[in-house]
This record gives structure tokens, C-alpha cells and sequence, in this order.
């Protein structure tokens, strides 16, 4: 008789690359008990030690972003008194080498104001910018013209040739706020500069997929160990000295993070780096423009517009106004409630972003009180939000700023559709 049992399992890292396996040894045996053969399995681990690894990465990510923010919000209180004195002992007309001083300390607090700014950007979980439909390319190419005092004139000061060759064949615009993207791409840039202290070539590439829009930049630099790139992402990690923050991939990934996109660093000592960044497509807001058609304008339907903005919020109020809707104008997600509470309606269109009472109360409240009621999120943030999210918020429609008349119109007609289906569901 032949008898199989688990011996053992051992994990195995191949020296070749970082995969990993775990091998579990079945020893065989004849009827006297003597081990005659071993049969082996082995099971590819790498991808959930890689989702396990990413998941550590976030995790301790957010608590240092968390622990920064404090500290950067006290750290502001000081800065401001050192300045603040500094001001006052500057106005008492010091003589030529005091004030010298003076201004070195000035100037001291002053870098230190815009490290604390980096620090709240990492961790920040919200932001004041709009997200609109962005052309990568344009922002890779913003972002070579930015640097061009590093890799132009400095490396043709020290003799040392840095070329940049972009490779731009997305056509899909990216959900985002260009500033910030600009931002990431520079630090990214700069990074793979300095990482060519004897020249090479950087390549910029995008491209699409049905869902993202990416980019990758690839330098011919030096390289990381594997213990850098665990840090990469850390606040203060740095291995190029004082001079420098170490803050610069810390920024760009709490950027990316605030887009719903990922980044992934592949490089080894002496290789080269590349760094490729997935942004989600703008989905609402095809490249190529497709025809709208043009939907009747709904029958007349007794609206609420809740916007914490008043002009955008009257800006709607006309344009649902001019066919011959009834709208109701709240300033407020506060407002808006009191209104919901008090007057039935058939639609309400709120705006996400509001302070105190959001877009998401401002529903949710309105399908309590009006079961029928139909609801529309209008949002820069459209294009990121998920559906599954959006259902179960109870969201019939989302319209994305900037819109149209049309697109507006015919989101309207969809909901004066739903609304009289909800009404005949409600008589039955
Ligand atoms: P800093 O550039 O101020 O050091 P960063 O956050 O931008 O800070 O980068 C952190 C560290 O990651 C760098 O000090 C460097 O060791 C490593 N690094 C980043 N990008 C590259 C690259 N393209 N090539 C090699 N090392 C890199
Ligand atoms: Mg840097």
C-alpha cells in the first residue's frame, strides 16, 4: 500500500526575480512506512504577497500622512511667530549686519512655510480645485518646459547632455486637476534627471487603454536598490542629502491617490527607473465629440437646486428655467433640507461639494422624505465616481460640470421619465 502525507511546505524566493512559491512536499511510502518518493507542488504566491506588500505600503502611508498633518498645523503656529518677530526686529531699523541676520532667519521660516505646504498636499484628502477632463500629453510637455533650467542649461553648463524624448500617442483625457498633474510630472522629471548625474535620455510615454490613460517615464539613471524603493513614497526619505526635501514622490503620491489612479516604480541598481502612472479616463467627455441628440425638453417638473455657489446655483435656475420648469434655488445644503422638508418636488439637482450639509445628505434626505423624488448629483467629480457608489446613495443621475443645454436637457428627460414611472409604481 502506498500512503500519502503532507510533510511540509516551504517558501521559496527565486534569486532570478522577486517571484514567489510555496512548496509543499508529499512524502511516499511502501507498507513497511519507508519513504520510497516525494512528490512536490509548487504554488505561484508572488501576486498576493504583492497585494499584501501594497497594502502595508497604504496603510502605513496614511498614518504618516496623518501624523504629518498634525504636525504641520502646529508646526505653521510657530512658523508664524518666528516671523512675525522677525518683522517687528527688522521694522526697529537694525544696523547692516543684524539685519543680514535677520533675513537669513526670514528666509529660513519662509522655506520652512513651504515644506509644511508639501507635507499638507500629501496628506491632504480633499482639495479646493476642480477636477476637468486634462490632456496628459499637454501636461507632459508643460512639464519638460518646467525643468528645462535642469536639463538644458544646468547639464550644458556641466557638459553633460540630458535628452528628453516624449512619445505621446494617448487621445483620451484624464480626469484631474492639471496643476497637481503638472506637479507630479515634474517631480518625477527632476527625479530621473538627477538620477543621470553623467547625461542619457529620458522617455515620456502615454497611452490609453479602455479605462486609463498612462504615462511612464523611463531614465537611464542609477537606479534603485530594493530597500529605496520600499521608501520611495516615505515623507523625509531622501539618499541624495540635506539638500534635498525627500518629499518630492510623497507629493506625487497622495496626488495620484487624490485622482483614483496608481503608480507603480520598476528599477534596479544600475538599470534605470521607470515610473508609470494610471490615471481613470474622463468617461463622460469622449475624445471625439459624438453627436448629442437632441431630447424634447421634459414637461414642466417642479425642481429644487441646491449650490453652496449662488451663481452657478442661478446659472442652473435659468437654464432649467427657459423650458418652463418650476426651480426652486437653495444656497446650501442646509437650505435645501428645510426646503425638502417643507414642499414636495420632482426632481432635486444638488451639488456635491458643499460645505456642512454635502451633496450626498442633500439625497438622501430627499428620498426619505419624498420616496418618489428623482435626484441628480451635479459634480466635477462625475467622472470619478463609481456607480456602485452612486446607487447606493440613491443617485438617479449624475450630471458633470461644465454641461451643456443639451446634455443638460437630456438628462432632465431621463428623470422626468423615472419620475413618472416612480409615480405610477406609487398609485398601483
Ligand atoms: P528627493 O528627490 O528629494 O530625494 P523624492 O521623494 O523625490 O525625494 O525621492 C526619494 C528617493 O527615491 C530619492 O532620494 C532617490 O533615492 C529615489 N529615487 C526617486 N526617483 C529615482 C530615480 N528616477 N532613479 C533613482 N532613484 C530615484
Ligand atoms: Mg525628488
Amino acid at each position: 500500500m502506498v500512503a500519502l502525507r503532507t510533510a511540509s511546505e516551504v517558501e521559496v524566493r527565486s534569486t532570478v526575480n522577486s517571484e514567489v512559491y510555496v512548496a509543499s512536499l508529499f512524502p511516499i511510502q511502501n507498507e513497511d512506512g519507508e519513504v520510497v518518493d516525494l512528490v512536490e507542488f509548487a504554488k505561484d504566491v508572488t501576486l498576493s504577497r504583492d497585494l499584501q506588500d501594497k497594502l502595508l505600503q497604504t496603510e502605513r502611508l496614511r498614518a504618516l500622512g496623518e501624523m504629518a498633518s498634525g504636525t504641520a498645523h502646529e508646526f505653521n503656529n510657530t512658523l508664524a511667530g518666528v516671523l512675525g518677530q522677525v518683522e517687528l526686529l527688522l521694522a526697529t531699523e537694525p544696523d547692516a549686519h543684524m539685519e543680514r541676520g535677520l533675513r537669513l532667519i526670514a528666509q529660513a521660516a519662509s522655506d520652512g512655510a513651504a515644506t509644511v505646504r508639501r507635507i499638507q498636499n500629501f496628506s491632504k484628502t480633499s482639495r479646493g480645485e476642480e477636477v476637468v477632463p486634462a490632456d496628459l500629453n499637454q501636461i507632459v510637455l508643460d512639464a519638460v518646459e518646467v525643468c528645462a533650467p535642469r536639463w538644458k542649461d544646468q547639464s550644458e553648463r556641466d557638459g553633460v547632455t540630458v535628452l528628453i524624448r516624449p512619445e505621446l500617442r494617448a487621445s483620451s483625457q484624464v480626469a484631474g486637476v492639471p496643476s497637481e498633474l503638472r506637479e507630479v510630472l515634474v517631480n518625477i522629471l527632476l527625479n530621473a534627471i538627477e538620477a543621470m548625474p553623467a547625461g542619457g535620455t529620458v522617455a515620456m510615454r502615454t497611452g490609453e487603454n479602455t479605462r486609463w490613460v498612462w504615462v511612464s517615464i523611463t531614465d537611464q539613471g542609477v537606479g534603485m536598490t530594493n530597500e529605496v524603493r520600499r521608501h520611495i513614497f516615505d515623507p523625509f526619505y531622501t539618499t541624495k542629502g540635506l539638500a534635498n526635501s525627500g518629499l518630492g514622490m510623497s507629493v506625487v503620491y497622495g496626488i495620484i491617490k487624490l485622482h483614483r489612479g496608481d503608480i507603480k516604480v520598476s528599477s534596479e541598481e544600475g538599470q534605470g527607473t521607470t515610473v508609470t502612472i494610471r490615471l481613470p479616463k474622463a468617461r463622460n467627455l469622449p475624445a471625439k465629440p459624438q453627436p448629442v441628440i437632441e431630447a424634447e425638453p421634459a414637461r414642466p417638473l417642479r425642481m429644487l437646486v441646491a449650490d453652496d455657489d449662488a451663481r452657478l446655483a442661478d446659472m442652473l435656475q435659468q437654464m432649467l428655467s427657459l423650458d418652463g420648469h418650476e426651480v426652486t434655488v437653495c444656497h446650501g445644503g442646509a437650505a435645501a433640507l428645510e426646503e425638502l422638508a417643507a414642499t414636495p418636488y420632482d426632481v432635486v439637482l444638488t451639488d456635491l461639494g458643499m460645505p456642512e450639509v454635502s451633496g450626498w445628505d442633500v439625497i438622501g434626505a430627499a428620498r426619505k422624505l419624498q420616496p418618489g423624488i428623482c435626484t441628480g448629483l451635479v459634480t466635477g467629480w462625475g467622472v470619478q465616481l463609481e456607480d456602485v457608489e452612486l446607487n447606493s446613495k440613491g443617485v438617479d443621475a449624475v450630471i458633470p460640470k461644465p454641461y451643456s443645454m443639451i446634455a443638460l436637457r437630456a438628462t432632465v428627460a431621463q428623470l422626468s421619465e423615472l419620475r413618472q414611472s416612480r409615480a405610477v409604481v406609487a398609485l398601483a
